[in-house]
Parts: C-alpha cells; sequence; structure tokens
C-alpha cells in the first residue's frame, strides 16, 4: 500500500459506499491507519491509498485510542466559516490556506457497522471536511481562492513533472 499523489487520476473519482464490512475491509484499515502514521499525516482517505471505497481514517494524536474509523461519512449540518492553512498526503510539499465551515457535524458508521455522530468546531471539523472531500474526488488545491491557487502554481507543476 502506498499513497497516490497528485496528479494521479484515481484521486479525482467520486467513490462508491462500502456495503459490507467484512474482515478484508478491517485488514485496509489497519494498513491505512500504519501508512498514516508512517507518513506523519492526520487523516487518510481510502482513495489516497487506491481503494474506491468511502472510508476514512483519522487520528489527531497517534494515540490508538484517538483512532477514528469513518464509513460513509455524510456531513449532515455545517456553521460559520473560516480559514486555515492544509496541507495533503497526496500533494507533498504544499501547504495554502483553505475556507471551510468552521463547525460541522458528521454521520457514518464505524468499523463495527454502528452510527456515529461526530460534532466539531476545532481541526476534527477542517480533517473531516478534507477527507470527505477526498471521497468526493476533491483536492484540497480545488478550493483555494485564485490569488492562492497562484502561489502554489510551481509547486504543483513541478509534481506533474515527477510522473
Ligand atoms: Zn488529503
Amino acid at each position: 500500500m502506498k499513497i497516490l499523489t497528485y496528479p494521479n487520476r484515481k484521486l479525482r473519482k467520486k467513490i462508491k459506499k462500502v456495503d459490507k464490512i467484512d474482515r478484508a475491509l478491517k485488514k485496509i484499515v489497519r494498513r491505512m491507519f500504519d501508512l498514516m502514521y508512517k507518513e506523519g499525516g492526520v487523516g487518510l482517505a481510502a482513495s489516497q491509498a487506491g481503494y474506491q471505497f468511502r472510508l476514512a481514517v483519522i487520528n489527531l494524536t497517534k494515540n490508538p485510542k484517538d483512532e477514528l474509523v469513518l464509513i460513509n461519512p455524510v456531513i449532515t449540518d455545517r456553521n460559520g466559516q473560516v480559514i486555515n492553512d492544509e496541507g495533503c498526503l497526496s500533494v507533498p510539499g504544499v501547504t495554502a490556506p483553505v475556507k471551510r465551515s468552521k463547525q460541522i457535524t458528521c454521520q457514518a458508521l464505524d468499523l463495527n457497522g454502528r452510527e456515529i455522530v461526530l460534532r466539531d468546531d476545532e481541526l476534527l471539523a477542517r480533517v473531516l471536511q478534507h477527507e470527505i472531500d477526498h471521497l468526493n474526488g476533491v483536492l484540497f488545491i480545488d478550493r483555494l481562492e485564485p490569488a492562492e491557487r497562484q502561489k502554489i502554481e510551481q509547486e504543483l507543476k513541478e509534481l506533474e513533472n515527477q510522473k
């Protein structure tokens, strides 16, 4: 398992729901966490690891007890707006300010198939929005103001040329 990086077209697909939580899926989730820790990220969407289903893993602290698995996540409520710097394991070396909803409520299933509801107005809210974007084929660089996008154009070109 490795992380797909921009401009890989697989990152651009809008992907399907998970319909079955089985041992194979649990194994993939474990490997996604391991890969995310190795790369120093706080969130990883399945599509970044080459899997076309709606699943993301998140851990803001690296403490195993804070591991979050989100299956088929949806944002059910959002409030306010805030701009903050963001980066992405799939766009290495690039950070830029992204405008996001300040507070969101997110509904998903956990690895046991139980419904969970997360509500946050800090880092978790931002990470959730970022990961759910991935599941819709959207990268944070798509959400930049034109002037900010301009600033990273050169770095993106370099990533495009590394192919
Ligand atoms: Zn990302």
